[in-house]
């Protein structure tokens, strides 16, 4: 994510390290930050906001004596960003006691249908025992309905059946109806978007607007596409009045202009972001998480929750005594690796780790593939647990090798990997004997720099 504007932002920086701010310095580094910022699609009102916010934070620049350029820039940048992303106005919590209709916009693509059901998900994690029904008014594509039909099941919503040869505006009349005879607290409408902007749709869209009156009415964009995404988002705010977005996709690739534009471009505010296909990958919006992401700081919040989430708090303590005594035996190897595929596998752990926008591609590739660390998880799974406690029984018997081999389906090669990376990973744990990790990861968060060397993978 954002990897060649955090890749450019980095290498900015770095030219300032150890160096007093002057305003020259400031005009050079705007430029080549204003031509990273057009690289990565950002719109030009929204560059323009974000360099008249930095322009009135360092008029007297000169005047402060002794100042740390790089970190200062820095600083300056990350509420400069923040600027760009943030808005005062809270994220719809839906606890009217009446009906909350949800009218939902888009281009064709860009993630309405899924983020109708996402949104369900997410108002009922929320309030369990909220009604929720969802209605499709996209009688242009019959597929589109049955998906909402079957996403509507996954989140335990109703859904407003109809006959496919009425108007849309009717749909939602009778979706309302139904929902207000039923006792449904939040209707969710999901409608029709076509590749590009277009007028009949538009006008559609507006007569819905009118009609229902519906009490918000979501805009989702699609963050993964370029400028033209942002000249939609224009077109439907003019049309229907939207009254706040929500990004899809911002677990892929993106450059970052669309997230980074969007606010500027609509003043609008974003409420939730989209991190993946699944109903339950609805996350709000943090502008925060993004602009760490950006200016490559690690998503270390993500990284804590997803932790918490998933990591046993006991077992981990148990695990941090072992180490200080300098213990680690094959099973402390087989209960970590389970831990890093719970986090997502290591490809995901890294790229949220600060620095991660450095790691080379290939390297990122590479731990993309987890198949390694299954291989040792089959091989340790195979053998006894006093084998896992005393790797030398099976370093030194060929018998239990054969055992263990023919166990788990493995070869010897895979064998004699899993033991080298197990000496390497018990020398490492000798070093932490004694309370020496508090010392490392003390050290890590002062500087911020990853406790690894990426040429360590190379
Ligand atoms: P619509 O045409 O606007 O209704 O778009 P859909 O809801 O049908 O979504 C289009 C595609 O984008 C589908 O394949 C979705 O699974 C995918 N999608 C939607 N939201 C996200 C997201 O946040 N992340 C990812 N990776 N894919 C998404
Ligand atoms: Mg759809």
């Amino acid at each position: 994510m954002y990897k060649n504007l955090s890749n450019k932002l980095s290498d900015i920086f770095s030219r300032f390290q150890n160096k007093k701010l002057n305003q020259n310095d400031i005009q050079t580094a705007l430029l080549d930050i204003e031509n990273a910022l057009i690289d990565a699609d950002v719109a030009l009102e929204a560059i323009d906001q974000f360099k008249n916010h930095i322009i009135s934070q360092t008029q007297d620049i000169e005047k402060v004596k002794d100042l740390d350029a790089q970190s200062y820039l820095m600083k300056l940048i990350r509420s400069a960003l923040l600027e760009l992303l943030s808005t005062p106005l809270p994220t719809p919590t839906f606890e009217s006691k009446q009906l909350e209709i949800i009218l939902m916009v888009g281009l064709q693509g860009a993630g309405k249908t899924t983020t109708c059901a996402k949104l369900a998900y997410h108002i009922k994690q929320n309030k369990p025992n909220a009604n929720i029904m969802m209605a499709s008014a996209d009688i242009y594509r019959p597929a589109a309905i049955e998906q909402l039909k079957v996403l509507s099941t996954q989140v335990d919503a109703t859904f407003h059946p109809h006959h496919e040869k009425i108007s849309p505006l009717n749909i939602c009349y009778n979706a309302v109806d139904h929902a207000k005879r039923v006792g449904t607290d939040v209707l969710i409408i999901d409608t029709a978007g076509r590749l590009e902007i277009d007028s009949e749709r538009m006008a559609e869209i507006a007569q819905l607007k009118q009609k229902i009156k519906p009490h918000h009415t979501f805009f989702v964009i699609d963050s993964m596409m370029g400028q033209s995404a942002l000249q939609t988002a224009k077109a439907f705010n003019e049309t229907v009045d939207i009254s706040g977005i929500i990004l899809s996709k911002l677990d892929s690739d993106t450059k970052g202009g669309v997230a980074l534009s969007v606010r500027t471009v609509t003043q609008k505010p974003i409420f939730w972001c989209g991190t993946g296909e699944g109903v339950s990958q609805l996350e709000p919006f943090q502008p925060e998480r993004i602009t760490d992401q950006i200016l490559d700081m690690g998503d270390i919040i993500g990284l804590a929750k997803k932790a918490e989430q998933h990591i046993d708090k006991a077992q981990a303590e148990k695990m941090k005594k072992r180490l200080e005594k300098g213990q680690f035996s094959l099973d402390d190897m087989l209960s970590q690796i389970q831990q890093i595929s719970q986090l997502g596998g290591m490809h995901s752990i890294l790229k949220m780790l600060p620095g991660a926008a450095k790691i080379p591609d290939h390297i990122m590739k590479m731990v993309e593939d987890d198949s390694k660390l299954k291989s040792i998880e089959c091989l340790i799974q195979s053998m006894t647990l006093q084998e896992r406690l005393q790797p030398e029984l099976v370093r030194n018997q060929k018998s239990r090798q054969n055992r263990i081999l023919k166990g788990s389906g493995k070869n010897k090669l895979d064998l004699k990997q899993l033991l080298n990376t197990y000496d390497k990973m018990k020398k490492m744990a000798d070093k932490l004997k004694g309370g020496k990790m508090k010392a490392m990861m003390k050290q890590f968060a002062q500087s911020g720099q990853m406790p690894f060397n990426p040429d360590d993978f190379k």
